[in-house]
């Protein structure tokens, strides 16, 4: 409060000046960015700080309530509160939920929705309705460092990390979402969004720990998935984690030359190490691991890749290989095979006993699908 109060100070004679509005943003982002964020507290610390000024214990479960399960998304939203009690969160603490600005309606059924950060940052996650699932692809960080050549989000840079709260939001609101248009809970949820999940590991793992806990969402962590371009060490960790959730390697080439020229992550964390790694993570948790291949025109898509991929398939415990069809995008210059490609392509793997699925890509018109995220439209 005194930290938040003195910045006001500060920057408050500024505001009347002629840079008006930006001065008075940055001072509302700079005042927000110093306070407190409530989500960031444990129960236990908001339960010793109710006590301290004097509320009842069980003041601290209803704010809980409200901030994990019935999902507020101010302080004013918390109506079993007094006024008083509320202006006093309100003068405290801050409470940056993710809003929505936009979202898109693919005729396949996929919606797009981009999200807003306190700090006016854009990130978007997708729901993908089938029959029997409804699965939200999430975002993890702004942007991404890793500058894969066939991503449209690997163009933009990395911007900042998303919080575990942000992270937690993007689901709770495409969950509204699934309700509201499909009258049905989000089933499913896959890391595939903006960002390197294993490169904000902490909030991810906490934003997972919150979505399956029975005080958060209370969806199991089997029906999650954490998709990877592969940061060895990171898998590792996951490992040495005993995490309960999925995970899935984003390959899309098998071997080092062709995979490090459109994935640059493959110069430090090269095939060799990911299998170790991939091996470790088994090992130590059982959990099952995918690979995710895009299949790109005369790239990785004739029968030598194939053979490749089923050598490295046998060299590691993976449940499931994605075949994922290429979505095009501005500044890469891939394309996707003719079907009869890919239906070799396919068949080749079946003949190999591989267990491979082709995924046709969803929510193209909208610039939803795979790879395609950056903040368009
Ligand atoms: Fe980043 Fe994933 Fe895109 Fe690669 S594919 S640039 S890791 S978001």
């Amino acid at each position: 409060m005194k930290e938040s109060a003195s910045l006001f100070i500060i920057f408050s004679p500024l505001i009347d000046t002629t840079f008006n509005f930006n001065i008075s943003t940055f001072c509302f982002h700079v005042i927000f960015a110093a306070m407190q964020n409530i989500r960031h507290l444990s129960y236990n610390d908001i339960e010793a700080l109710f006590l301290q000024i004097g509320e009842k214990k069980f003041r601290a479960k209803q704010v809980w309530e409200w901030l994990w399960q019935k999902n507020a998304r101010a302080f004013n939203d918390m109506t079993n509160l007094s006024k008083e009690l509320r202006q006093k969160l309100v003068e405290q603490f801050s409470f940056p939920a993710l809003t929505i600005e936009t979202t898109q309606y693919s005729e396949d059924g996929t919606i797009k929705s981009r999200f807003v950060t306190f700090d006016g940052y854009k990130v978007e996650g997708v729901l993908i309705p089938t029959e029997e699932r409804k699965t939200v692809c999430v975002s993890s960080q702004v942007g991404c460092s890793l500058g894969c050549k066939f991503c449209a989000t690997g163009f933009m840079g990395r911007k900042r990390n998303l919080d575990f709260d942000e992270i937690y939001d993007e689901v709770v609101l495409v969950n509204q979402h699934s309700e509201k248009t499909f009258g049905q809970k989000l089933t499913n949820i896959v890391f595939m969004g903006m960002g390197e999940p294993l490169l904000n590991y902490n909030n991810v793992l906490k934003a997972i720990e919150r979505i399956s806990a029975e005080d958060g969402l209370f969806m199991s962590p089997k029906r999650i998935t954490v998709s990877t371009a592969g940061i060895a060490k990171m898998i590792k960790k996951l490992g040495d984690d005993k995490v309960r959730f999925k995970l899935a390697l984003s390959l899309h080439a098998a071997n080092d030359k062709k995979r490090s020229e459109i994935m640059p992550i493959n110069d430090t964390n090269n095939i060799q190490s990911l299998t170790e790694a991939l091996n470790y993570f088994y090992k130590h948790t059982g959990n099952e691991i995918t690979f995710e291949y895009i299949l790109f025109k005369n790239f990785n898509d004739s029968q030598k890749d194939a053979d490749e991929l089923v050598k490295l398939y046998r060299q590691i415990p993976v449940d499931l290989i994605n075949i994922i069809e290429y979505n095009t995008i501005e500044n890469a210059s891939f394309d996707k095979p003719e079907e009869n490609v890919t239906n070799c392509f396919m068949e080749y793997l079946a003949s190999k006993r591989v267990n491979a699925r082709l995924r046709k890509s969803r929510g193209k018109d909208i610039d939803a699908a795979c790879g395609q995220l950056a903040n368009k439209g």
